[in-house]
């Protein structure tokens, strides 16, 4: 129960966050995305090369490490959710049950 928890309140943080939107704003106004993106229609359509390759591969680690730095950040946010719940009478009293 405890797990089940502090996922939600880690999913909770994600929204507080907002995490998406900020992610798909960000992403969808950006110039440099809508470049990849066609990079990255060039490699589906089977239009392979290194120039493509390499702009999609940048973009992707960026994306990525920006998706690690949200998740530490639900992880902290959520943390904090989950003690404030787990410290309530109803979710000692589950907590208990598990
Ligand atoms: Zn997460």
């Amino acid at each position: 129960m405890k797990q089940l928890a502090f996922t939600l309140a880690h999913e909770l943080a994600h929204y507080e966050l907002q995490h998406t939107l900020n992610f798909i704003s960000k992403n969808i106004e950006s110039p440099e995305t809508r470049k990849v993106m066609k990079a990255f229609a060039r490699l589906k359509a089977g239009q392979i090369n290194e120039k493509d390759i390499l702009m999609t591969q940048a973009w992707v680690y960026a994306a990525s490490s920006y998706r690690r730095e949200e998740e530490l950040a639900a992880d902290s946010l959520g943390f904090l959710y989950f003690k404030i719940a787990i410290s309530s009478r109803t979710m000692s009293e589950l907590a208990k049950n598990t």
